[in-house]
């Protein structure tokens, strides 16, 4: 077992293997889609000349997706399930299941077939002849609004000038990892997670295929705006402590602006005698400064918000239950921490 913060990566020495492949599919409220999906996703998992198993992860469902599932197990064992104990979010219903993936590499994709099944064949391929990641690549998003498509553009510049780690154009959830990569995901224990920044930091050898998006087979994308917008807020917070620290740098211009003025203001003084009006000019520079404050504060609780959230270590999800996973698939996380707290 190698201590938390050992630099060297698990299996990382170990001779490649290439037998298995596990597919894990996060599913929020989707009974519709699974029969659908199953009926592609199946063949083409016969196709491979792999042994393989698909993990569902129900993230909290409503409606009737865990049912589904359990029918689906009942029938081909190699379909198997988590269920989270409520709604974690697709990033962290993609960790449970990166946690409970035992085989040589894992596809994470949507259940919604947005993901096209068919891909897998080109990705095992790549993987074969020695690829460690390999990404499906967006050809286009007309499948998404103007706003969406605007909204994305914007983040992935400003991330990559924030941040310094470049996301992959269109590179999305949709790929294969390795089971070097499924070693190091599951060795990030964040909670507020960005799965895109993740896959873009890990490295490794990496290749994309391109695809085009088809829309959704059914209802619409389980996304709300504000979501979008909380999550792009925790994608660039966990990848660039910039925003916290340029307050330095513009607290320094502005002091030194205040330096010059106030020498002016002095000489003036001086020459011409003191005069009273000005009142405008205090007031102004006294919400300028107000604001510039709040501002700057309101960064600060940013982030110690976020150090707040991981330090207080809760596990990253909570599994209810389990439907086809073998007693040696054990999710990694407990070993983690039982590692943690011998250390302490
Ligand atoms: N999803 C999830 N938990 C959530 C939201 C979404 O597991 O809280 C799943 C969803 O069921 C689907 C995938 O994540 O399999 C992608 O969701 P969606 O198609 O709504 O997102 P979009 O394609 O618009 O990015
Ligand atoms: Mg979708």
């Amino acid at each position: 077992m190698p201590e938390p913060h050992a630099l060297v990566l698990p299996r990382a020495q170990q001779e490649p293997l290439r037998r298995s492949l596990s597919v894990i599919v996060p599913m929020l409220n989707e009974e519709r889609g699974i029969g659908p999906l199953v009926e592609r996703l199946q063949p083409v998992l016969e196709g491979l000349g792999l042994e393989w198993e698909v993990i569902f992860v129900d993230d909290g469902s409503r409606d009737g997706t865990l049912a589904i599932l359990k029918g689906l197990n009942a029938r081909d064992p190699r379909f198997k399930a988590i269920s989270l104990s409520r709604n974690f979010g697709k990033e962290l219903a993609t960790a449970a299941g990166l946690t409970y993936a035992g085989r040589d590499a894992a596809v994470i994709m949507d259940a919604d077939l947005q993901h096209p099944p068919e891909l897998i064949t080109e990705f095992v391929k790549h993987w074969r002849s020695g690829y460690e990641v390999v990404y499906g690549q967006r050809l286009d998003r007309t499948a998404d609004s103007l706003a969406h498509r605007l909204s994305a553009r914007a983040f992935y510049v400003l991330f990559q000038k924030l941040s310094g780690t470049s996301l992959p154009e269109g590179a999305g959830d949709f790929r294969l990892l390795d089971r070097k990569a499924i070693d190091a995901m599951n060795r990030m224990r964040e909670r507020v997670r960005f799965n895109k920044g993740l896959f873009a930091w890990m490295g490794f050898r990496s290749v994309g295929v391109p695809f085009v998006v088809p829309p959704r087979h059914t209802g619409g994308s389980r996304w709300r705006p504000r979501q979008l917008l909380r999550f792009a807020l925790d994608g660039l917070a966990s990848f660039t402590t910039i925003p916290l620290r340029v307050w330095s740098y513009i607290g320094l211009v502005i002091s030194l602006f205040a330096f010059c003025y106030a020498v002016v203001f002095l000489v003036k003084t001086v020459l011409f005698g003191a005069d009273v009006p000005g009142f405008p000019t205090l007031i102004i520079s006294v919400m300028f400064f107000s604001g510039v404050q709040l501002l700057s504060l309101g960064i600060i609780g940013e982030y110690l918000g976020r150090m707040y959230e991981e330090v207080k270590g809760r596990p990253l999800f909570l599994v209810s239950e389990e439907l086809g996973i073998d007693k040696g698939a054990e999710p990694q996380e407990s070993q983690t921490r039982s590692a943690q707290l011998h250390d302490g």
